[in-house]
């Protein structure tokens, strides 16, 4: 019978051992994961395992159980190379596994901060449950807290530090890379509500102290107070083995609509994958549960004869004090945007077009534009500006 070898136990690796079997497949599934434990998640890090509100039971994709009674075989430890002559890889253990398929489900790693002092204790990051518990308790001492990077991670680590924190960001505004102008700027606002300080268009040069920080400095000489600083300034994709192996790694290990690498033994999905996007129309490599799980799934049908494109609908969500954001599509290049809804009571949708045709819906506190918008694109239906005008832009009198 056949084995299955995945590498890397974080969301989309355990999807892909769970889809394997769900889809009949008989062979052995071997998960290889660096981190303890069983799979778990990470959403909840920034958010209620952070505030203390989740344990680390909520974390966990699966009950133990659960991988004994399907006959997934955890293998603690990490793949250190790949034979791909042999078709087996080598863990940094020394043991070696052959596999007749290998999905590399690597994810990515923070991005470190370029400058001198980023090595200073105090100076934390935010993506493994390891990071989490040690801002968790560094937060309980610390007096000033300053979040380098104004994304996701860095808004929503500030959202639920509970306490007021000074966030900076090199760019003219939040969430710049993911949102719209409108949906930056409303976070802006919430988050200053909120009693935190929000410095845009600020770059950090460098990071004090003797040992521990004690201070960030700034573009412009000035020093803010600081003994804990969280870096979240974006991550990498994790593509070391990838490289290693001989496959091509552009911003990611580059697949084809299939996942597949060049090696047709070898598939790439989730943080770590650079795949042909339909709804980009160019390759993308996307941060999300979304993508991470339905990537493994498809690529799951595979391996057990059932081989689609990989087509998926992107979808994402984020949340931050009291407003839950959500986005449906790919937000690039869009040409015009109209905010509906109420905006002024944090109810709202930014519904953005390209070429007159709707690409992405973020949705604040509105639910059920969201769904209306997952059912539209899923159904590909793409109503047009001048369509949606005719309804006032209400985007659930055009769901079939
Ligand atoms: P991961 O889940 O990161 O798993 C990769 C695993 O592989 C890791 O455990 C890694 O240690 C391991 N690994 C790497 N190399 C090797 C090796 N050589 N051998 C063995 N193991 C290896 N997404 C959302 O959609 N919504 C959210 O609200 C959201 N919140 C987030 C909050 C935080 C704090 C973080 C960090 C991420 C969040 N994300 C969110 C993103 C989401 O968690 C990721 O997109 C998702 O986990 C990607 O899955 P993955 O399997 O590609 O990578």
């Amino acid at each position: 019978s056949e084995t299955v070898l995945v590498a890397g136990g974080g969301q989309s690796g355990f999807q892909a051992a769970a889809s394997l079997r769900d889809k009949g497949f008989t062979g052995r599934v071997v998960l290889v994961g660096d981190e303890p434990g069983v799979p778990y998640q990470r959403p909840p890090l920034s958010k209620a395992y952070l505030k203390g509100t989740a344990g680390e039971e909520q974390l966990r994709l699966r009950p133990e159980d659960f991988f004994a009674e399907k006959g997934i075989e955890l293998v603690p430890g990490r793949v250190a190379s790949v034979d791909r002559a042999a078709s087996r890889v080598v863990l940094e253990s020394g043991e070696e596994l052959a596999y007749d398929h290998l999905v590399l489900a690597t994810g990515a790693r923070n991005r470190v901060l370029p400058v001198p002092g980023a090595d200073l204790d105090g100076v934390l990051m935010l993506r493994t449950r390891d990071d989490a518990d040690r801002l968790r308790s560094s937060l309980e001492r610390a007096s000033n807290v300053v979040v380098i990077g104004g994304g996701f991670i860095g808004l929503e680590f500030a959202s639920h530090a509970g306490r007021p924190v000074t966030v900076v960001e090199a760019q003219d505004r939040l969430l710049a890379r993911v949102a719209s102008p409108e949906v930056s700027e409303f976070f802006k606002e919430l988050h200053e509500k909120a009693g935190h300080t929000v410095l845009l268009g600020t770059g950090v040069t460098a990071l004090h102290g003797d040992g521990h920080v004690s201070s960030v400095e700034l573009a412009d000489g000035s020093r803010l107070p600081a003994d804990l600083v969280v870096v979240a300034v974006g991550v990498v994709p994790e593509t070391t083995l990838a490289s290693q192996a001989g496959l091509t790694v552009t911003n990611g290990v580059v697949v084809d609509e299939h996942l597949r690498t060049e090696d047709s033994k070898i598939f790439a999905i989730g943080d770590c994958a650079n795949f042909p996007c339909v709804h980009a129309g160019a390759a993308t490599r996307l941060e999300s549960v979304q993508n991470a799980v339905d990537q493994a799934r498809c690529v799951a049908a595979a391996i057990t004869g059932d081989a689609a494109p990989y087509d998926s609908l992107p979808w994402f969500w984020t949340d931050q004090t009291d407003a839950k954001l959500q986005i449906v599509g790919i937000l690039a290049n869009a040409d015009q945007t109209v905010v509906t809804g109420d905006r002024a009571e944090g109810r709202f949708s930014v519904l953005s077009f390209r070429d007159g045709v709707l690409i992405a819906v973020e949705s604040v506190n509105r639910p059920p534009d969201h769904i209306a918008a997952r059912r539209l694109f899923t159904a590909e239906l793409r109503p047009s500006y001048a369509d949606l005008e005719a309804s006032s832009f209400d985007l659930k009198a055009h769901v079939k």
